[in-house]
């Protein structure tokens, strides 16, 4: 085997405009590490402190120096994402969705003056989505899903849900409807359609993961490998849940993106399509070849970067400086705690 070329075992720094501002972000940057087994993404978004972010530095090693489990299927539905915008906008990003027949919309948007938006710009967004569907696959085709990033109070969950059941004509689940894993509960309980609830935030950014089941507060799980520290333990995770799973991502380029892949393709069940076609959403990717679902899926494969869409991806001199420092901090972090 060739020595590698210390150019490019050092990492490197990406950054890139959004299309779309998402996450209350316009920009979304990264380190890429390469190992011997290939490349792996750490970027942890800047509001996580570094005791949370090392967490994503174990993700990024497992991919550069490991590799992942092997795959049980080649290709890996995905849902195309709905953000907060108007009905027309809504209709054409289901429709230029590259096949998806899921939709994850967003809900329970907080407007400027912190009120929760009406629930009829919703009902006319999910509705949207849902004519949508019926246009491109007829009655019954496709599958529409929303998530509310834990923004509504047990009341509006309660109140709302059932409205936007009926306007998507049936949905395959709300997720994260509230905050807290107490509130899921009692929507859960409470909740008077047959809709599950998904469980996000409350698992990925919680102390103990297993009490959403504890408390019996989801029907279903949402899991992301960066914030999990790894595909494996998001595996581990997912045995010891024992409820279905849905991988999304965390906004990653292509690189981070192909892990969620490998962790969606390594499941033993994947009943539900993966949020995981969000290459869209960044202006620049680190490859030419990213991560694009086709007929509403994504390929099960590994993505190396290439120097051209780098080159193209350069960030600010600040931003490597401030990566670099990152990542060392997190290195440091990890060697301390011997994980
Ligand atoms: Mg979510």
């Amino acid at each position: 085997m060739p020595a590698p070329d210390a150019a490019t075992t050092s990492p490197v720094v990406w950054s890139t405009p959004l299309r779309t501002r998402f996450r209350g972000l316009d920009v979304r940057d990264g380190v890429l590490l390469r190992g011997e087994a290939g490349w792996g993404e750490l970027s942890p978004f800047w509001d996580y402190d570094d005791a949370e972010s090392a967490t994503w530095l174990r993700a990024a090693r497992e991919a550069a120096d490991l590799g992942w489990p092997a795959p049980v299927r080649d290709r890996v539905p995905v849902n195309v994402t709905v953000p907060a915008v108007g009905p027309e906008r809504a209709r054409e990003i289901v429709l230029g969705s590259g096949g998806c027949r899921t939709a994850k919309v967003k809900v329970a948007q907080r407007l400027p003056d912190g009120a929760v938006e009406p629930l009829d710009a919703e009902v006319a967004r999910v509705g949207a989505v849902r004519d949508a569907f019926v246009e491109l696959y007829g009655e019954g085709g496709a599958r529409v899903r929303v998530d509310a990033n834990g923004g509504w109070t047990v009341d509006e969950a309660l109140a709302r849900t059932p409205v936007l059941d009926a306007a998507a004509g049936g949905l395959e689940y709300v997720e994260q409807p509230c905050a807290t894993v107490e509130e899921l509960a009692e929507v859960r309980r409470r909740l008077t359609a047959a809709v599950p609830v998904a469980a996000d935030e409350s698992i990925r950014r919680a102390a103990d993961p297993l009490r959403v089941v504890r408390e019996e507060a989801a029907d279903v799980v949402v899991l992301k490998v960066q914030p999990l520290g790894g595909v494996r333990a998001c595996l581990e995770l997912a045995e010891k849940v024992g409820l279905p799973v849905v991988v999304s991502s965390a906004l990653e380029s292509s690189v981070g993106l192909a892990a969620g892949v490998a962790l969606a393709a390594a499941l033993p069940d994947l009943p539900y399509a993966c949020g995981l076609a969000t290459s869209q959403l960044l202006e620049r990717d680190v490859t030419a070849s990213p991560l694009l679902p086709v007929d509403g899926a994504l390929p099960v494969r590994r993505v190396d970067p290439d120097a051209a869409s780098l080159a193209a991806a350069a960030p600010s001199d600040e931003v490597r400086d401030r990566w670099l420092a990152r990542h060392d901090r997190l290195a440091a972090l990890l060697a301390e705690d011997g994980r």
